[in-house]
């Protein structure tokens, strides 16, 4: 198995483009009712009024998933198509946040754009700045930032053992203290996690989501080879975005992949349901969740984050209107957008702040890169609400004292 794979999946998606009613459900204004809509709860069935945040935001039709499709349609026919800065910003500027794919009923609008993306990058496009840079970095330093070394942490974790934590980038180099969090929760638990530290490299979902395949192929050879070293079993991760690179592409890219791949959120989830995990204190406070986009549309967990937070006692979990499949994008959009057009970035995360600051003065999410930008946006946009790491509240409720 190798990239050949992947790509060959991405072709596959290609073929499905012709069925493309051009029926505007993606992104116009408007209800989508399904024919079984009676049978479904309204959270499931009611689709936002505003779909696409990239059409919503730049108004024109190229910026919407067909629009963009149209355009994948044009390049893929003709090899000669000059690929121009205006239609690399056309195709950068759509966040992933693959909600589109929910709507449509004929084919998945997303996977096409993300082949567009690698018919890009191999016929040459220039990426948007900071994208080629970022990505050189990782091949020089082993993460987006180009950090000789990650901050340290202040406790010995096992660099082997069968269960590994997983960090990426962010937590890495921006949210260490998470790492303790998490390795104190499980400790707790009995589970003896081990973490590669300055051996873990970016996981590559940078460049494999915006079509360079070849580098997410050579990030996953070089993890998969260390995790095997250190003899994983179970790659425990709370970044949604390692998380979905790691369960679903890494297995398509490297031959024998026999790690179990789970998110930190389900882990919390199973050890509450087997009764392990019980929660010693209170945390009185009104929350709202935030889906991640990575790990709720693009790898459907959904239950998982809200059953922990809904365990530790004293919370009120207060639900946005735009949940579950229909959540915002935090305006990460699978960090390009964050990069490379922080302006459309921050209003997409300005709307969903002050979304979230309906329901409550706190916001719980579970994935690095939502944090990072939910927390930059506020300060920017001046609204006050606390942004949490899942992992967070869940060492409130079991009295570890290290992040609160
Ligand atoms: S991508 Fe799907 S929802 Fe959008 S116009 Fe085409 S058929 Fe309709
Ligand atoms: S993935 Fe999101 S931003 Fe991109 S085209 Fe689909 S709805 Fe729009």
């Amino acid at each position: 198995m190798s990239r050949e794979h992947l790509r060959e999946y991405l072709k596959g998606y290609r073929e499905s483009w012709t069925i493309c009613m051009q029926c505007a459900s993606c992104y116009y204004r408007g209800p989508i009712v399904p024919h079984n809509w009676r049978e479904l709860p309204p959270f499931e069935w009611a689709s936002p009024h505003r779909k696409c945040p990239s059409y919503e935001y730049f108004k024109f039709r190229a910026f919407s998933p067909v629009g963009r499709g149209n355009l994948a349609s044009i390049v893929f026919d003709d090899p000669n198509f000059p690929i121009t800065d205006e239609l690399v910003r056309v195709v950068y500027t759509c966040t992933s946040c693959k909600t589109c794919s929910e709507i449509c009923k004929a084919h998945d609008p997303w996977t096409i754009i993300w082949a567009l993306k690698e018919e890009l990058i191999r016929r040459g496009a220039r990426l948007p700045n900071p994208l080629p840079k970022l990505i050189t970095n990782i091949d020089s330093y082993g993460n987006i930032f180009g950090a000789e070394k990650p901050p340290a942490i202040n406790m010995n974790i096992p660099k082997k053992g069968e269960e590994i934590l997983f960090t990426g980038c962010f937590i890495r180099f921006i949210q260490p203290n998470l790492i303790e969090a998490i390795v104190n929760i499980f400790g707790k638990m009995g589970l003896n996690l081990a973490w590669l530290g300055d051996e873990e490299q970016c996981c590559g979902f940078l460049p494999g989501q915006h079509g360079d395949i070849q580098r997410m192929e050579m990030q996953a050879q070089k993890n998969v080879k260390r995790l095997r070293e250190a003899g994983a079993q179970r790659i425990i991760v709370s970044c949604a975005h390692c998380y979905k690179t790691l369960r679903d592409y890494y297995p398509k890219l490297v031959d024998n992949f026999p790690f179990e791949v789970i998110h930190v959120s389900e882990m919390y989830a199973r050890l509450i349901e087997s009764g392990k995990m019980r929660f010693a204190r209170r945390v009185e406070e009104k929350v709202t969740y935030h889906d991640p986009c990575f790990l709720g549309r693009h790898s459907k967990v959904y239950d998982e984050p809200r059953l922990v937070i809904e365990n530790v006692p004293g919370i009120k979990l207060e639900e946005m209107d735009r949940r579950r499949k229909w959540a915002l994008c935090c305006g990460s959009g699978a960090k390009a957008v964050y990069f490379c057009y922080p302006e459309f970035s921050s209003a997409i995360s300005r709307e969903r702040l002050l979304e979230a600051k309906e329901k409550a003065n706190n916001l719980v999410t579970s994935c690095s890169s939502c944090i990072f930008q939910m927390d930059r946006a506020a300060k920017q946009n001046n609204i006050g609400i606390n942004i949490y790491d899942i992992s967070q509240i869940v060492a409130r409720g079991l009295g570890i004292p290290s992040i609160v």
